[in-house]
């Protein structure tokens, strides 16, 4: 039986993994023309050369992460799978996603690498998909990953009820992507908006907000609100800090720090996403030492945590999520 333990120390929850494929792990990646220049930049910013894309990703890419994990203060990260782009029958809409990542990939490397803790994918739509989510509950899943408006889940559709129970009585929360995206292909922009996840929530499910419903693009929806009104109706409703430290997600950082919100929040950084602390420097959030020592740091897992602890999020947003995951293996 696998030991996944989750550490007392901080854990980022919010941690991609991609790969081409090589070496049989059946991810895969489709990078379009337009969006090769910032696969390399973020390559790079994760210290690995552009080559690796086309290279052993893979292994690179993992050995990178646990250096960088190993490296820094946390405890663990939550490495997150990536399922298909489905119709509303549940079948693969080829050519529409930007890349995969199997429920066997990360499962096997958690088992491999206790720093690396599992979190699932499947779009619900799936005729599978209640075999997949006993089969990765049996495996060790502690979380489930899912982006609405990108893999087109429409979370109100009442055949997935029974699905979102079976969530609820495992205690697997979820964690759905919020606001707009610009790195991945949008599908449904109207899946955006926070309000989506009001089945699950009454459901049961843990649900965590990626990106508290923040906005990412100059000219995407502001649902940071709609987040924070809906945390009021749903004690079972949290928000990640997942990418602030780019331009515009940080903007409401203020609000996270105080009550009624503070106590929703956890830590995430959307690893690979770039890491940088001008934005809240320039917003006052973070002061100059604190920005030049983060910005010092190549590590940007590491950077990301600096700067959140700088901007004055309390030592439990880093460890809060601990127990909302899902303990696999009755382990307390
Ligand atoms: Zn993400």
């Amino acid at each position: 039986m696998p030991a996944t333990t989750i550490p007392d120390k901080p854990i980022d929850m919010h941690v991609h993994v991609v790969g081409n494929g090589t070496g049989g792990t059946g991810c895969w990646l489709r990078v379009r023309a337009c969006h090769r220049p910032l696969a390399a930049m973020m390559l790079r910013h994760i210290g690995l050369p552009a080559e690796a894309m086309t290279g052993d990703l893979d292994r690179l890419y993992v050995e990178r992460l646990l250096d960088l994990v190993r490296g820094s203060s946390l405890g663990a990260v939550v490495i997150l799978a990536q399922d298909d782009v489905r119709d509303e029958q549940g079948g693969a809409m080829e050519g529409v996603g930007s890349f995969y990542v199997p429920n066997d990939y990360v499962l096997n490397l958690s088992r491999e690498h206790p720093e690396l803790l599992p979190a699932i994918s499947i779009h619900p739509a799936r005729p599978d998909a209640l075999e997949e989510l006993e089969c990765c509950l049996a495996a060790g899943a502690v979380m489930m990953k899912c982006l609405p408006n990108c893999q087109n889940i429409n979370c109100s559709d009442r055949r997935f009820t029974k699905f979102w129970e079976r969530m609820a009585e495992a205690q697997l929360p979820l964690l759905a992507h919020t606001g707009g995206e610009h790195t991945l292909p949008v599908v449904q922009p109207e899946f955006a908006v926070p309000r989506v996840l009001t089945r699950p929530l009454e459901c049961g499910v843990t649900v965590i907000a990626a990106h508290s419903g923040t906005k990412s693009g100059l000219f995407d929806p502001e649902y940071f609100h709609v987040f924070a009104d809906m945390t009021q109706r749903f004690p079972n409703l949290y928000g990640d800090t997942s990418a602030f430290n780019v331009p515009l997600r940080g903007r409401h950082t203020p609000e996270c720090l105080r009550e009624p919100l503070a106590s929703r929040m956890v830590h995430g950084s959307d690893y690979p996403v770039p890491v940088h602390g001008h934005w809240s420097w320039m917003r006052g959030f973070v002061n100059w030492e604190a920005f030049r020592r983060a910005e010092r740091n190549p590590n940007i897992l590491e950077r990301d945590y600096q700067l959140k602890v700088a901007m004055g999020f309390s030592p439990q947003t880093f460890t809060r999520i601990g127990s909302l995951l899902r303990r696999p293996f009755g382990e307390v």
